[in-house]
């Protein structure tokens, strides 16, 4: 159908801020090539009954992790912290299957796509079979998680994680490491494995080194060079700064806190994903924001393992750049990651609106537009929002939503963002030109939950 690749929206989002009768065209590779404000809709257009906002790149999932949400919310010790949820993570990874990664994360990426995602960078770790030992006919786990990514048309960042140690200095891996382990040569052998399919089904590949503890400097010089000569643009992901203990573990090995290490040893720049980077000095904030490396905020999982508030005042004195990522997907939504990052500011500031800019007053509009761009430059892909050359990926709210209904455009993404009555105000979304949610439901959801829900029986009986 020759419209099909067309839509025409009385209200649109786009990189400069709202506009209005905004035509969007669209190639046949799902490229948008056309986006006009102040036309007329022509006879054979289709129209959007909403406004239209960008797809939020997801820019942080361990995608398996959605599998055992609900079942760690209960004191297991006195002093219950990330480590001790670390232990219970350690006991599902140790035991799940490439089936079962697949179900989990076909049924993740259909509540992504229907809450506001339309890209994912999946920060895959579990690459063995249980006993830690390859799979013989490949790396099937990252296979698992590309098919799901295909069958529910999500794009996709595949990062995977290098590991190969317990703790700084070299202390090596435990039992529970295991399926993780690659040595620097097994891993990039790994990525030209991948490449191949990656390509194939318009996926990114990166890398991602685990952290600082896992990955001892020699291997990440290593990787990093052997990285540049598979793809030198390819993004490049690590947790850091996340818990005080790393700090504390870091400064104890080498003198320096884990961002001033990085920033001292590796050619830290726009590439770069700093993955929630909670715990900085000022100086290591402005320092690393004035790189060019995204921050990987993940406000859901940061509150839920009591990591701590990212420093956003300094991250902004150096121009930070930064995306929002569901992590662990206690939360998977990303109008409430925005929500709880705002949220976060306005108890510790005592001030409201921290995230609106001088030049965008409305603090949704704002946070959305910066997310989707710093999102898109961690994904390294076109995913950067209503512009001609990024990827048609975009979604419409639906203006009958309670929440939202009689507003104008910017205050229904307000009201989307700050007072959405816990139910979806998001009616339709395309990801690459493609319709992938209608009516607020992904084609796949039913299938998709049923197969989660026995995959998580199995796991739950099995621990
Ligand atoms: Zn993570």
């Amino acid at each position: 159908m020759k419209h099909a690749n067309r839509l025409w929206a009385a209200d649109a989002l786009l990189p400069e801020g709202w506009a209005r009768n905004v035509s969007l065209a669209w190639d046949a590779q799902g490229r948008l090539t056309e986006v006009r404000s102040d036309t007329a809709a022509e006879p054979e257009q289709p129209r959007a009954t909403g406004p239209l906002i960008p797809g939020m790149p997801n820019l942080h999932s361990h995608a398996f992790q959605r599998g055992f949400c609900g079942l760690t919310e209960y004191r297991g010790q006195t002093a219950d912290s990330f480590w001790s949820w670390r232990e219970l993570m350690y006991r599902c990874a140790g035991r799940i299957d490439p089936a079962q990664v697949e179900a989990i994360a076909t049924w993740l990426y259909v509540e992504m796509l229907e809450a506001g995602y339309a890209s994912v960078c999946e920060f895959h770790y579990l690459h063995h079979d249980p006993q830690g030992e390859p799979y013989p006919q490949g790396p099937e786990m990252a296979h698992a998680i590309l098919r799901a990514a295909e069958r529910t048309g999500m794009g996709m960042t595949l990062l995977p994680v290098l590991y190969q140690t317990s703790g700084f200095g070299g202390a090596p891996a435990h039992a529970g490491q295991r399926r993780f382990l690659h040595d620097t040569a097994a891993m990039l052998r790994l990525l030209d494995t991948l490449k191949p399919a990656c390509d194939a089904q318009g996926a990114r590949l990166g890398l991602a080194p685990h952290s600082l503890r896992a990955v001892p400097p020699a291997s990440l010089t290593e990787a990093l060079d052997g990285l540049d000569a598979i793809d030198p643009t390819a993004p490049i992901h690590i947790h850091i700064a996340e818990q005080v203990k790393e700090v504390e573990d870091c400064i104890a090995w080498s003198g320096l806190p884990p961002v001033r290490w990085l920033l001292e040893h590796a050619p830290v720049g726009p590439r770069w994903c700093l993955v929630h980077a909670t715990h900085m000095t000022a100086d290591e904030a402005t320092d690393a924001a004035r790189t060019g490396a995204v921050a990987g905020l993940c406000p859901t999982t940061e509150a839920n393992l009591g990591d701590g508030l990212f420093d956003m005042a300094h991250w902004r004195e150096g121009a930070g750049r930064w995306g929002i990522g569901s992590d662990s997907h206690s939360t998977v939504n990303a109008a409430e990651e925005l929500q709880w990052l705002e949220y976060g500011l306005r108890l510790t500031t005592r001030q409201r609106n921290v995230m609106a800019e001088a030049g965008q007053p409305h603090v949704a509009t704002a946070m959305t537009l910066a997310a989707v761009a710093g999102g898109a430059q961690a994904s390294g892909r076109p995913v950067a929002g209503l512009a001609p050359g990024q990827q048609a990926d975009f979604l419409e709210l639906e203006p009958g939503h309670v929440a939202l209904a009689g507003l104008p455009a910017r205050d229904m993404l307000s009201a989307h963002v700050f007072g959405s009555h816990r139910t979806s105000a998001i009616r339709n979304v395309w990801v690459g030109g493609r319709s992938r949610v209608r009516e607020g439901r992904h084609a796949l959801r039913d299938a998709a939950a049923a197969a989660f829900v026995d995959v998580r029986r199995t796991l739950v009986a099995a621990s």
